[in-house]
């Protein structure tokens, strides 16, 4: 039970690794080093998994279509993705946070949320705690981090991009409700393109316009993420930093600004989110059986269609087949789609196949 009038403020530390995967492959490679490079696949669907900071100065960026990065940076250098390196550095990564708390919330290989209020060093101020955490990162793997430091998840994963790359801000609760008010919504993590769109058609542009509303209002237009957005509109976000969680299934959607009607621009939006789910699973060493596809119409009514494999998927190529295999039959469409959605489940460890790739009985 919570002790009443005594729960200390919480010292909560976001740490991020500075363009994460680009940076190992220029640590590992000095001929990548001071050069615009991309990891990720340079074919025609191919997406950017993260860019080093040469190429995000041209303006490429993580999820952004290999062709539209290529376009923006000419000399762009693509690197294929080393996910059994990047799953180590990460867990080296772990290792030196759990020399400081045990109450980690891997958010990605690169990103982790860290309860420091009571630490296993027993000390007092959590900057210090970011400080050193980064000098030993930096020291065991030689890459650089950046840390936020604040008294909650949302004011430290703020704080983490203040001073980026290899930097790091604190947001006190003194701060904290005056940095909100001054940020733009569009900036604010959980809140994506169509939330933010939908928000400033509601005269909704900064936090201080998002102070401005009524919970009843901001539950009335985003349903669950009301309460949510009511928070941290005031600084305020209770949610705990959850060790350890297991995951059940792994997913993307993406609302689109405009309705789609037609297959060809559906399965292009799709896209993005196979890459996405993908990589996570790559990632994390994660096979999925199952893929279920979701589909909201304009008119807010959805539909989920799925398939499950009798083995793990064990290529990308084969997650896109099944992923064309239930989108196809739902077009024509009866109104126009407002999001689709890609999950997998049945998740169990990733295998490597012994026999002759099994392809999937379509
Ligand atoms: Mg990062």
């Amino acid at each position: 039970m919570k002790d009443l009038g005594s729960s200390p403020i919480r010292k909560i530390v976001h740490v991020d690794m500075d363009a994460f995967y680009a940076s190992v492959e220029q640590r590992d490679n000095p001929e990548l080093r001071g050069k615009p490079i991309a990891v990720g696949g340079s074919a025609a669907r191919g997406v950017v998994a993260a860019a080093s900071y040469e190429a995000r100065a041209f303006g490429v960026h993580s999820a952004m279509p290999s062709v539209t990065a290529k376009r923006k940076c000419p000399e762009l250098i693509f690197v294929p993705p080393r996910f059994d390196v990047y799953r180590a550095v990460s867990q080296q990564i772990r290792e030196i946070f759990a020399e400081y708390t045990p109450v980690i919330e891997p958010l990605s290989l690169d990103e982790a949320y860290l309860d420091v209020t009571k630490n296993l060093k027993g000390m007092e101020v959590a900057t210090e705690i970011a400080s050193e955490i980064r000098a030993k990162i930096k020291q065991v793997t030689g890459l650089n981090a950046s840390a936020g430091i604040s008294y909650n998840k949302f004011l430290a994963k703020m704080a983490s991009d203040l001073n980026k790359p290899n930097g790091q801000a604190v947001i006190t609760p003194k701060n904290g409700p005056v940095f909100v008010e001054a940020l733009p919504v569009k900036k604010f993590h959980g809140v994506g393109p169509a939330t933010a769109e939908k928000m400033h058609r509601l005269g909704i542009d900064t936090g201080a316009d998002l102070k401005e509303k009524t919970l009843e209002f901001l539950v009335e237009n985003f349903g669950k993420s009301g309460p949510y957005f009511y928070g941290i509109a005031r600084g305020i976000d209770e949610r705990e930093v959850k060790p350890n969680r297991e995951r059940k299934s792994v997913g993307a959607e993406d609302t689109f600004l405009q309705d789609l009607h037609a297959y060809g621009p559906a399965r292009e939006g799709l896209q993005p989110l196979i890459e996405k789910v993908w990589a996570y699973c790559e990632a994390n060493g994660i096979g999925a059986k199952t893929v279920t596809l979701k589909v909201k119409y304009a008119d807010f009514n959805q539909i989920t269609r799925s398939k499950t494999a009798s083995t793990p998927l064990s290529a990308i190529d084969d997650l896109e087949d099944i992923v064309d295999l239930l989108l196809s039959p739902i077009f024509p469409p009866r109104k126009g789609i407002r999001l689709l959605g890609v999950t997998l489940s049945s998740l169990g460890r990733q295998t490597v196949a012994m026999e002759p790739q099994l392809r999937l009985a379509l």
